[in-house]
């Protein structure tokens, strides 16, 4: 798809030629990744982070957050409720916390993989190339990492570099697929600096790096962060700015799905969370393929706070669970069963007789 369609789709603004996106996203996903949901059980295991990130509720400088770093044996207890619940996949989240050492976090995913036989999907912030090689080694299979925006001069205003160092993800994308990992990346949709072009050529971007997952949700504003503070200060003008709503978040949806047929795809928290009533299954119909549904512990849940007010904050996990599993049968569609690995990695391997293939920014 050319840039300009998708500039195109996404001011698109007549309902009945919205129906036809939806529609095509939706035959598109059936087509090449099933009408099987994929679900995997996330658990956020620190909210401890050097970074400050100007939309993220943990950045360093937030001193109202209450940090926590959970134990091995706690990790290990929520993968056997991941278990117990059905999941195939183990996504464990964090700030970018180096106090999860190298050898510490591969204990940790030898003693998941040895006592649960879980995928591991790991999405640990922006780490060393020894510590993903290392984890990798141990046992991880997928690496979530989003490049948030492909806008250069935006990315590095809202994420300020760590030592002196700018963070150039697209590089870190192309090192994960030679280590081995299954990729994901993704972006916020209606970051206030954000315009129609920029998120036309993240979703160009999402093709070029043949990802093999990607997540995207709306931008939350978060009350302690200088882009929930003072929007206005970022925001391009009016018409310029994509809005962080959920129909705009349901355009990258499907436009995702129509450039990358066979990446998994999650409906996301923040997406349920900024439509409580029927953004998840909205998402479900319009590309998505995957629930994340969350597994961390109550009294670690309401500390990472990201962004405000998060879906299912008060939920346990067996509610969620129960939830998840009536929206997608109200769906007509069925629960994945399994690991639920990328159909665009196995494709790609099988057509390279191995790994690799990497893509220059
Ligand atoms: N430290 C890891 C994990 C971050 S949380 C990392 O940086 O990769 C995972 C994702 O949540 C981020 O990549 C970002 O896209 C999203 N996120 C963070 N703050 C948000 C906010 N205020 N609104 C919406 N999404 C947010």
């Amino acid at each position: 798809m050319k840039f300009e369609e998708i500039r195109q789709w996404l001011v698109e603004s007549d309902a009945d030629r919205l129906e036809e996106l939806w529609r095509r996203a939706d035959a598109v996903r059936a087509e090449h990744v099933s009408d099987a949901v994929f679900l995997r059980g996330l658990v956020e295991i620190s909210n401890i982070c050097a970074r400050e990130c100007y939309y993220c509720g943990i950045r360093a400088g937030n001193a109202d957050v209450s940090r926590y770093r959970m134990s091995a044996d706690e990790i290990a207890a929520c993968a056997r409720r991941a278990v117990e619940l059905g999941y195939g996949t183990l996504v464990m989240q964090s700030g970018e916390d180096f106090g999860i050492r190298r050898d510490w976090m591969g204990d940790v995913i030898r003693r998941i993989k040895s006592e649960t036989g879980l995928a591991i999907t790991l999405s640990l912030g922006e780490r060393s190339d020894a510590d993903l090689i290392a984890w990798r080694a141990a046992g991880a299979d997928r690496y979530l990492l989003r490049f948030e925006t492909s806008n250069k001069a935006l990315f590095n205003r809202i994420h300020p570099a760590l030592n002196g160092r700018p963070a150039d993800r697209f590089e870190i994308l192309n090192k994960l697929r030679d280590f081995g990992y299954e990729v994901g990346s993704g972006v916020m949709v209606g970051i206030p600096g954000q315009s129609y072009d920029d998120l036309a050529r993240d979703i160009e971007w999402f093709h070029r790096l043949d990802l093999d997952m990607i997540g995207v949700g709306p931008f939350v504003p978060h009350p302690d962060t200088p882009l929930g503070r003072e929007p206005a200060k970022y925001a391009l003008p009016h018409d310029e700015q994509v809005p962080a709503t959920d129909v705009m978040t349901f355009k990258v949806l499907a436009l995702a799905r129509l450039v990358c047929p066979r990446a998994n795809i999650p409906s996301t928290t923040a997406l349920a969370t900024i439509n409580k009533e029927s953004g998840r299954e909205f998402g479900l119909m319009r590309g998505a393929n995957v629930v994340m549904p969350n597994v961390t512990p109550a009294e670690y849940r309401c500390k990472y706070e990201i962004y405000p007010d998060k879906a299912c904050l008060h939920e346990t996990a067996g509610h969620c669970a129960t939830c998840i599993d009536d929206t997608i049968a109200a769906l007509g569609r069925t629960i994945g069963r399994g690991r639920g690995d990328s159909p665009n990695r196995l494709r790609r391997e099988s057509a390279a007789g191995s790994i690799g293939g990497r893509v220059q920014p």
